[in-house]
Parts: C-alpha cells; structure tokens; sequence
C-alpha cells in the first residue's frame, strides 16, 4: 500500500489497524468471512474505473469489451455452481437482490409471508423500517415454541388464510436446515411464489454441505461475502421466465452502473467456490459450528433449538443472567467478536437481546477445528463468568492473541511493512 501510505496516512494506518485487528481477534459473526487474496486483487483493481450500464454486449458506453468478459464469467460459473436457469451478479448488496425479486414478483401493497425477525429473519423480510415492510404487507410467520424449529404445517395454515402473493424462506439467524421442497409444496397450494433468500448459507449449498433451493424456488438471492466468502455484493438466480424481469429490475430498476470490481470478484469467489477444497472448507465449518455448540452446552449454555445443521449457533443467556449485549460487549474486551442477537419468543428488545449469534465460517477460513472450537467455548465461558474480574479479563485476552497467532490471517499482509 505504498501509494496509499504516502497521499492518505489516515486511512493507511486505519487499513492497516483493521488487518491487525482482525488478525488478533477470534471473528465468531456468522455473517462474515475473510475473502482470499485473490478475491481482494480483483476487488482492489482498475475496473472500479469502468462504466457499464446495461449487460454483456448489451451496454451503453463503450470499452466494456474487458468487463464483459468479467461478468460473463462471473454469470457463467454462478449458474453452474447453483445449476441456475438465469443469473443476475449486478446487485450491490443481498438488500438489493431482495428489492430486485420484490419489484419484479409484486405489487405494491401485495401480501408477503415471511419469518419473524426474532424467530432469525431479516430486516429485508418485512421490517417496519425497511423498504419491504414500507411497501408490502407482511405477514410473519415462526418457530414452534417447543421446538424452536419451523413448523411446517402452522406455516400452510398462514398462507392458506392469508393468501400471499409470495412466501419468503431464508433466514439471518437460523441454526437448522430448512426444507425448501415444503415450502415449495406450501406455495403451490395457495398459488404463491417461493423467494428463497439464501444470504447465509449460500457457502454451505454451493459445496452440498445444506439441500439446494434452487429447483424449487422461482427466485433465490443471497450475498457473496457471508458462508460464500466472495466480495461483499448480492446476486438473484431465477427461473427463465423472469429473467428479463429481473434484470430489468436491477438496471435500470434501482441500480445504476454495476461495480465491475466486485462483479470481476464474484468471478473469483465462484471459481473458488467450484473446487474440492471448498468443498471441504464448508464441510468443516459445519463441524466445527457443531462441535463449538457441543461445547458450550456443556459449559451450561442453553443452544437454541439444541443443535446447529449449518454455521451458525443461536445462545441463549437467560440461565447466565446476562443479556446479548452486555455478553457481546464482555467478548470484545477479551478480542472476541459476536452479535446480540434476538431468541424465538425473546422477552428483551433488539438493541438488548437474550442471546447472541455465533459462526463458525470466518475462523475455519483461519484453518482452525473443533479442537479450536472448544477451546473457544472454555474462553467465552470464562469470560462471561468472570466479567467483573478484570485480571481474569486479561488473561483470557492474552490466551486468545496467543490461539490467533498460531492461525495467522493473511500472513502475507502482516509481513509487509
Ligand atoms: C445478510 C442478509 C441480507 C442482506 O445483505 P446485505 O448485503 O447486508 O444487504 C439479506 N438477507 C439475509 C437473510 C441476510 O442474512
């Protein structure tokens, strides 16, 4: 970062603070990953400089011959990887990609059944602050209170008597599988279309590692930069019918010029995506996700619904007499990064929570396994614990910096001065 260093101090030393944090911190955000240095190349390159309204061979400026090549790539191999009918890569963000699919299935006004935000669903997902809570009418939909796993048939019951125009499945924090051939069964009893948002384990489908719901849904969106671990950036796979749709949505819809660096880094990110290792990569994220919930349950910790399918894990605090929050900011004392986050039927509110949401996909990126995970859990417990002991407090920090440095973070990065 030579030339930065020399024009802009400020936002190098800020750049470089952030490589140091993240290499000194134990990232449990389910919602986040470390992209390779191949990802970041492509992202950091000059084809922030183009302009490309329009599509491959379709544009309205001229010199996109390069770019071209870069977004069919990037269209290319998405449709392989997730074995889609239509591809669009040009959404900035998974809002965008949802915004897409909602402009291009509804009406304003139309009926939406989608999951409750504190049952793991997204603000996207009909928050009153949002733009699909502004514009739709949202019903929501559950957990079983027992189970505090989708209840399928409650959820047929829902669109039976509210007869939405599209059901949502997908979620932001829900730790089990979901079955999208029911969802599909739901939504051709009531004439209803699927939109499957796929944000946090888009990773886990594109190794098999969770069911795929791409043959079943007319629309699934997701981001790159969760599970995936591509840029951060949206994409929206759809059935051919609605392709001209969808594009037409995205641009010129609610979107102007596509970021063709980060268009050029999904390109990437897909690639990557397409190899054993990966393969083997989401593998591992699950087991350590189930291996790091086995451990804090052992240390007492409530694990919602029991268990965990996929990368993530929702904690309940109740038992330990500690909110989300408080917890969330105990953990950052000793370098470890959580959410607050709301449980099923949570009696707290959103910016206190009774519980917080780990992930296991960033720390796996760090080659780390269940043997690391559990002593994760033995940190995390202490810590909580031992929150009003602040020699206790550091000490754990000090455990923590010494487990990252055995699992360096871009190590290339770190030498260079
Ligand atoms: C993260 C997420 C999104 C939104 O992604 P942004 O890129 O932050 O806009 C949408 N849906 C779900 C389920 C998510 O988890």
């Amino acid at each position: 970062m030579r030339y930065l260093k020399n024009i802009d101090p400020e936002i190098y030393v800020a750049i470089k603070n952030e490589i140091k944090r993240q290499d000194e911190t134990l990232e449990l955000i389910a919602s986040e990953n470390f992209a390779s240095l191949a990802v970041l190349e492509a992202q950091g390159s000059v084809l922030t400089n183009k302009y490309a309204e329009g599509y491959p061979r379709a544009r309205w400026y001229g010199g996109c011959v390069n770019v071209d090549e870069a977004e069919r790539l990037a269209i290319e191999r998405a449709k392989k990887l997730f074995g889609a009918e239509h591809v669009n890569v040009q959404a900035h963000s998974g809002t965008q990609a949802n915004m897409a699919v909602y402009f291009a299935a509804l009406k304003f006004g139309d009926k939406v059944l989608a999951l409750d935000l504190a049952c793991g669903g997204h603000l996207t997902h009909g928050h009153p602050h949002n733009f699909s809570g502004m514009f739709y009418n949202v019903i929501t939909y559950g957990v079983d209170k027992k189970t505090e796993t989708l209840d399928y048939a409650r959820i047929l019951e829902l669109a039976k008597k509210h007869k939405p125009k599209m059901i949502l499945a997908g979620a932001s924090a829900y730790p089990r599988k979901i079955d999208f051939k029911e969802f599909r069964k739901i939504c051709d009893k009531v004439g209803a279309y699927l939109l499957v948002d796929m944000a946090h384990i888009a990773g886990l489908v594109a190794a098999g590692v969770h069911p795929t719901p791409v043959p079943y849904a007319e629309f699934v969106t997701s981001t790159t930069h969760k599970t995936l671990r591509g840029p951060r950036g949206g994409f929206v796979i759809c059935k051919k019918e609605f392709a001209k749709k969808i594009d037409a949505h995205i641009f010129p819809g609610i979107q102007g010029g596509p970021l063709m660096h980060v268009i050029a880094a999904k390109a990437v990110a897909f690639k990557e995506a397409m190899s054993p290792k990966f393969r083997t990569y989401q593998r591992q994220v699950v087991k350590n996700a189930r291996a790091l919930a086995r451990a804090l349950a052992k240390e007492g910790f409530r694990i919602v619904s029991g268990a965990t399918d996929t990368h993530l894990i929702l904690v309940d605090l109740t038992e330990k007499g500690v909110t989300g929050r408080d917890a969330s900011d105990i953990l950052e004392e000793v370098n470890i990064t959580v959410n607050k986050n709301l449980i099923p039927f949570d009696k707290k509110s959103a910016s206190t929570t009774s519980g917080i949401r780990l992930g296991t996909a960033a720390l796996t990126t760090r080659k780390m396994k269940e043997y690391q995970m559990r002593q994760i859990a033995s940190f995390v417990t202490a810590a909580i614990e031992g929150s009003d002991n602040p020699e206790k407090l550091k000490e754990i920090k000090e455990e923590v910096l010494s487990l990252t440095r055995r699992f360096r973070l871009y190590p290339e990065l770190i030498k260079e001065k």
